[in-house]
């Protein structure tokens, strides 16, 4: 009989919600200036580095790097043995929802990575056993589904036996397959049988007919588990719908806050929100808007930003207002690298400036003291616009218009714009 023939990643773990926060605080402690660079897979023996980091999560390394490699396997953390520890799409998308405490939808998120995971490693005869490309061996999750009976259940007798038909460790790992496919939210446990929950209907049939493109190669799979919403993801389709569900039912765009790092999450809003962009931002000829993931983004925090601001150019004396007539303008420029608070798509670093003044902002002709009045340069004179040089003129020292819930941009972001832009 065929088996699912898995060491299903690690005979010590099994996902669980600790394990994750776990990982959690291994992440953000990976960050801190001293563990950069810091390879967090190598030799424990005697490297008190190891166990100063491992005690961030009071774990003993051995058991850290277990955490470690499983959140790996299962998606919420990219490949790599260096500090920092760098989220993966859904891990990232996982931590924005557990940070705004929205514990719901990302419940759903760590059950949908689960069953992402579930479904892409495939598991074959050599050493290795397990593998990133489906096309490189049996993927489990498929061959239970389509060993299913009629009621849509497999006995647990049966699912041993599928499990651990050919393995030596008979028992050990039928119990952490049951547990990952019952976290995944696919499985539910009744009288001794596995039930299908009937979750993720379309995704699951697709599962179940999937036959792997054998062009893609490891690192498409890699990429494809990094972010399974990029192209060359098979279940793109799917997987996007169900995110889409799972920010209706949540009201997700709601809880876009000013202060957490947001990005993966408005990556998300922004893909669903693709259709509804204005075409004059899409067709920026500016070179920083060719990547279209950060185009996108960007399009949608414009929006956002412009929201915020009722569309009214904030420039005090300016009375230029309507949707067709503002931009959203980084306060701090998009071209810059993130720094320690990523500015890029935080809606602190927005302002709604009309065409002109948007223009004359970027050029560094004013830009704001921490109070948020205006300053301007005394290069102004190299502004022919009479128009456009009164009414900035003119808001000199006047506080700029503040966003319709009374927020103004953060004091970090005015300070670099003033240090660095600002034409003296
Ligand atoms: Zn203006």
């Amino acid at each position: 009989m065929a088996s699912i023939n898995g060491n299903w990643f690690h005979s010590r773990s099994s996902s669980n919600l600790d394990e994750l926060l776990v990982a959690r605080t291994l992440v953000l402690e990976s960050q801190k200036n001293e563990y950069v660079g810091f390879g967090w897979s190598s030799d424990r023996r005697g490297n008190q580095k190891m166990y100063d980091f491992a005690g961030a999560a009071n774990i003993q390394p051995s058991t850290m790097q277990t955490k470690i490699r499983t959140m790996i396997r299962y998606g919420f953390i990219r490949d790599g043995n260096q500090c920092p520890l760098i989220w993966t799409r859904m891990g990232n998308l996982w931590n924005d929802l557990y940070t705004v405490g929205n514990y719901t939808a990302s419940k759903k998120i760590y059950e949908l990575t689960l069953s992402i995971s579930l479904a892409i490693y495939a598991f074959n005869n050599s050493p290795a056993q397990y593998s990133i490309n489906p096309a490189n061996g049996e993927m489990p999750l498929k061959f239970l589904l389509n060993n299913l009976d009629k009621s849509n259940s497999i006995s647990l007798r049966d699912f041993k036996a599928l499990v651990d038909g050919q393995t030596t460790r008979v028992g050990d790992n039928a119990s952490y397959w049951k547990t990952d496919i019952i976290n995944s939210g696919l499985f539910e446990e009744n009288s001794g049988r596995l039930f299908y929950t009937g979750e993720y209907l379309q995704f699951v049939n697709e599962i179940k007919a999937f036959n792997p493109n054998t062009l893609l190669n490891d690192d498409d799979w890699q990429a494809i588990r990094d972010n399974p919403l990029i192209d060359i993801s098979p279940f793109k389709t799917s997987i996007s719908e169900i995110f889409e569900s799972i920010m209706q039912e949540q009201n997700i765009e709601d809880q876009i806050t000013d202060d957490i790092l947001t990005a993966p999450l408005v990556d998300v809003v922004a893909e669903q929100e693709e259709v509804a962009i204005p075409e004059v931002d899409i067709l920026s000829n500016d070179t920083r808007f060719i990547n279209s993931t950060r185009r996108v983004r960007n399009a949608t925090w414009s929006i956002r930003v412009k929201k915020r601001y009722n569309y009214i150019c904030v420039v005090p004396n300016c009375d230029v207002t309507g949707k067709l007539f503002v931009d959203a303008a980084h306060v701090k420029p998009d071209a810059i690298p993130e720094g320690n608070i990523p500015h890029r798509a935080h809606m602190l670093n927005g302002l709604c400036l009309c065409k002109h003044c948007h223009i004359a902002f970027d050029k560094g002709y004013f830009s704001l003291n921490d109070d948020y009045k205006i300053i301007t340069s005394s290069k102004f004179s190299n502004i022919v616009d009479q128009n456009l040089k009164q009414v900035i003129l003119s808001s000199d020292n006047n506080i700029i218009k503040n966003r319709n819930d009374g927020k103004f941009p953060l004091v970090e972001f005015v300070r670099y714009h003033r240090e660095n832009k600002f034409k003296r």
